[in-house]
């Protein structure tokens, strides 16, 4: 892919926009882009770089995510939504051609990176309440305020926004580094008569940054898989941001029939009966049963007889029960999975599981919890997108708003809730 029209090769302490940003290593990649941990010299921060590949449709596509980032950084004056803003965003020329890039705010790692820290045991409730609530918002200004469907929501499109300090405590110091800014003041170079000074000395500068941050930081993200220590959260911050505006959408101007990354497609899309917003609620308590649990709530796979789509709609009917016929026979794509009564084709016998047992039988939360849980989450994975909560109704449910500090504890959360139902 490090060829014309793909990905431009980076090397830590290459300088970008006339030597504004200063690589500093890699953070990820996508499909389309690589993203690089890089310094502003101007604002004496660290930002995201995420540099697109070069070619035509990825060029494209880049202006695309730039129009989507600008509008919600504009509707976002504070920076409070829980959307990553755009700080920034120019063209690149290189060897493989030009590369658009765009220049985020910095963040932390991915609620996927988060899940298998935890080694996929599932994080604590009060945990995932903080994650949803975060998400939830980034979800209801997309949505009520901008009309944007985010059309991608997963846990690799969620990234944390909190930093702990490594120096007090350097085991978790990799899930969320805090990165410590490079020594020197933060527009060097600037008395140096020839660009080449310049860009040798920000590289030189750069490195030493680069060093400096590994000497503090030991990644324990993806490290010692095997090892049966638990691992506590506790003290890790859960806000976080939703990323990735390569897909997103208007709600009145959609640009693709099939969208989302499989395991959190809504039916809706599977069908080809039309979609909105609801369809992000969907992918949202997909990736809040996955918090819970460590499990992905929907992991479809094609099988003797029967492709992937069908399989998908099947492990939705054994866990939320038989879809409504009107919704089954709906979709553009009905037919090729559904007959006439609403019955799968190919797959004819179902093992129902309802959530509420699932949690319980499968994942042992204790029955009030479940109970709870799956009362606001059964909702969110209604098969019509119309039924489905809003991110608002959502943020509203007694389940959000169940308060437990360390001193309230005893209360039990369901006395809590009873107690939110009554008020409410
Ligand atoms: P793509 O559209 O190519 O999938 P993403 O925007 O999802 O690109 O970014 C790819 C990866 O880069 C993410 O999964 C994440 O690991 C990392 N990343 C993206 N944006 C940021 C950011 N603002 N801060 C830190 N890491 C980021
Ligand atoms: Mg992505």
């Amino acid at each position: 892919s490090y060829r014309k029209g793909g990905y431009h090769a980076v090397r830590i302490g290459d300088p970008f926009s006339g030597g504004r940003y200063i690589a500093q290593r890699k953070l990820g990649w996508g499909q389309f882009s690589t993203v690089w941990l890089a310094y502003d010299t101007l604002t004496s921060s660290y930002v995201a770089l995420k540099i697109q590949k070069s070619a035509q449709q990825f060029a494209q596509a880049a202006l695309h995510e730039i129009e989507f980032l600008s509008v919600a950084a504009d509707g976002d004056l504070q920076n409070t939504r829980c959307v990553v803003r755009l700080i920034d965003h120019f063209k690149h020329a290189g060897p493989n051609g030009q590369h658009l890039c765009m220049v985020l705010e910095f963040l932390g790692d991915s609620l996927l990176r988060l899940i298998r820290y935890n080694r996929y045991k599932g994080l604590k409730l009060d945990k995932v309440r903080e994650i949803c609530r975060c998400v939830l918002t980034g979800l209801d200004y997309l949505h009520r305020e901008l009309g944007m469907i985010h059309s991608d929501l997963k846990p690799e499109n969620i990234l944390l926004c909190s930093t702990i300090d490594p120096a007090k405590d350097p085991v978790r110091s990799g899930l969320t580094p805090l990165l410590e800014k490079p020594e020197g003041n933060a527009n060097g170079g600037g008395g140096s008569s020839t660009m080449n000074l310049i860009e040798k000395k920000l590289k030189r500068r750069a490195k030493r940054a680069v060093a400096k941050i590994s000497e503090r930081r030991v990644s324990m993200v993806g490290g010692e898989a095997s090892s049966k220590t638990e691992r506590s959260l506790d003290g890790i911050d859960m806000r976080c941001k939703v990323v990735d505006f390569g897909n997103a959408c208007w709600a009145d101007k959609q640009f693709a029939e099939e969208i989302q990354t499989r395991q959190y497609r809504a039916p809706e899309v599977i069908l080809k009966s039309g979609y909105s917003f609801s369809v992000d609620m969907w992918s949202f308590g997909c990736t809040a049963f996955e918090l819970v649990t460590g499990d992905m709530l929907f992991a479809p796979k094609e099988g003797n007889g029967y492709g992937e789509d069908e399989d998908h709609l099947a492990l939705m009917m054994e866990l939320l029960g038989k879809m409504p016929r009107k919704i089954a026979i709906g979709g553009a794509r009905s037919k090729d999975y559904f007959d006439r009564h609403g019955d799968l084709k190919r797959i004819r016998r179902l093992k129902y599981w309802p959530l509420d047992r699932l949690l319980v039988d499968k994942y042992k939360l204790p029955e009030a919890e479940a109970k709870e849980f799956a009362e606001f989450l059964s909702p969110v994975l209604e098969f019509a997108p119309e039924k489905r909560p809003t991110a608002q109704q959502c943020l509203e449910h007694p389940w959000m708003n169940v308060v437990t500090t360390q001193k309230n504890n005893v209360d039990s959360v369901e006395s809590q809730v009873r107690n939110l139902k009554i008020k409410g």
